[in-house]
């Protein structure tokens, strides 16, 4: 079994105990993953502000052409890390390989990045000159569904920005964040980026620590909350990506039968866990039955088998407690609806559910209401497209959306008034480093990739100069 270790001050250490990382395809012990206590966060938190004041001071661009290098060695090793992110995520590894590609595409995008002085104002009387100054230690804190793409999205602006860092995943996904940090090791000074694992414990010790300036979080709601109590003691700056229940609304132009694909693989991707997948599907009453019929053959096609296999379409759940929950929402849609396909668990080791469509359910329900995470999906009927944007609406949520129709100006029009952070029209997932974005009502706060989301790893100072 390969050994795993934390990354601190540029040395990879044992942690202070051990954790099972569990494949979760085969219910057996993949990895040992070492487990920081206390004491270690103190010292990587500690070493991550001995570290910036060197790293800040670089230039820009010396920052951004180890970033390069560092793109380079991930993009090298990017089957290993394929490998290892479908053995202990679950995902297909052509879905482990879009994230690794991506994930280099991320830091490469920063890399090219710059941070000048902007001139705002310059006339007879005075000057007035804008900076961004990195922020200082920033704490990195992760969920198990995307661990490499959603630590990357933080660790590439940070580091770019000046800032130095403590990542830490979720404890049934830390393997592939832990052979990150050997790859970091190589090219980053001592100290810039450092990487603990813990057991669900040491989360709000890392958010509330007091030389921790920011805190870049993305996991679900209810912990966003805490997050954002914790950083009140010294006002640290904040951005949050929480849960979504992303309505995908199907105008009645459409054809049915190409259309049902793509919305099914936006609700299905990674087994239903992701954030911005569609996981209220709603279809207009002259097109409801043959949509659910649809939905339904292509989920009961669907390969659902271990990632690592040629020709899985899906893998399990990622581990055994979202399962159990999952479970809890098949409850809710026998009880409240129709199943179409779906409906049960697979009778072998592994946290398996087989792609689950549901119908005639009431916008009441659980499952309607709540984010399942997981790949059982409602499908809800409208006849009035007002009122499917009123429904759609109606969430605390605000993440995502779809939209999807051949009337392109009426699916504009639609789109328009969805109240998220991103809606696609006729398209799902399509995330570009550039393009920032961020989450409206409790779906987050902040923004994150583009240039306004390195903003956010920097302090605007103001330099006025009277002549
Ligand atoms: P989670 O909130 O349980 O855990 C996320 C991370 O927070 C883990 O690393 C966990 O160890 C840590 N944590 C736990 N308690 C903490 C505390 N008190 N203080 C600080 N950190 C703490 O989320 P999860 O179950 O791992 O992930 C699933 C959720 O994440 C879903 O709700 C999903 O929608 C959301 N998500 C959102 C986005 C997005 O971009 N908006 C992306 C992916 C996932």
């Amino acid at each position: 079994m390969r050994e795993f270790k934390l990354l601190i001050d540029g040395k990879l250490v044992s942690g202070a105990a051990r954790l099972d990382v569990i494949n979760p395809a085969t219910e057996e012990v993949l990895a040992e993953a070492p487990r920081a206590d206390r004491a270690q966060l103190d010292e990587a938190v500690a070493t991550a502000k001995t570290a910036f004041p060197a790293w800040s001071a670089k230039p820009v661009r010396e920052r951004g052409a180890l970033l390069v290098r560092l793109a380079d060695a991930l993009e090298a090793r990017k089957d290993e890390f394929a490998q290892l992110l479908t053995q202990e995520q679950g995902k297909p590894l052509s879905e482990a390989h879009w994230e690794i590609g991506f994930t280099v595409g991320i830091i490469r995008y920063h890399a090219t990045l710059d941070l000048p002085f902007e001139v705002l104002k310059d006339d007879a009387t005075r000057k007035i000159v804008r900076q961004h100054t990195p922020l200082g230690v920033v704490a990195a804190i992760v969920p198990w569904n995307f661990p490499m793409l959603l630590l990357v999205i933080k660790v590439a602006p940070a580091l770019l920005a000046g800032d130095t860092l403590v990542a830490k995943p979720a404890p049934t996904t830390p393997l592939t964040t832990l052979l990150f940090g050997e790859v970091c090791r190589e090219i980053l000074p001592a100290g810039v980026f450092n990487v603990i694992v813990d057991q669900n414990d040491l989360g709000d010790a890392l958010s509330s620590h007091v030389d921790v300036a920011k805190v870049t979080f993305t996991g679900s709601t209810a912990t966003g909350k805490k997050v954002m109590g914790s950083v009140t003691g010294t006002l640290k700056r904040l951005t949050l990506e929480l849960g979504g229940n992303d309505a995908a609304i199907v105008l009645d132009d459409v054809d049915p039968i190409e259309v049902a694909p793509k919305v099914f693989g936006a609700a299905m991707m990674n087994a239903g866990q992701i954030c911005l997948g569609a996981k209220r599907i709603y279809v207009h009453d002259s097109q409801y039955d043959q949509i659910c019929d649809e939905l339904g053959r292509l989920a009961r096609e669907s390969v659902v088998d271990d990632g690592l296999k040629q020709g899985t379409q899906m893998g399990p759940l990622q581990n055994k407690a979202q399962f159990e929950k999952v479970k809890g929402f098949l409850e809710d849609a026998r009880r409240n609806g129709k199943i179409v396909a779906g409906g049960e668990v697979l009778n072998r080791k592994g946290y398996f559910i087989r792609p689950t469509i549901v119908r005639d359910i009431p916008d009441d329900a659980r499952l309607v209401r709540e984010e399942q995470f997981g790949p059982v999906v409602p499908v809800l009927r409208y006849s009035d497209v007002d009122d499917a944007i009123a429904r759609a609406n109606d969430s605390e949520y605000g993440l995502g959306g779809t939209v999807w129709a051949k009337d392109l100006d009426r699916a504009f029009r639609v789109a328009a008034r969805i109240d998220s952070g991103i809606v696609w029209i006729n398209t799902f997932l399509d995330v570009s480093p550039d393009v920032s974005f961020g989450a409206a009502k409790q779906s987050g706060i902040g923004t994150q990739l583009g240039p306004e989301g390195l903003e956010e790893f920097t302090q605007i100072k103001i330099i006025t100069i009277a002549k």
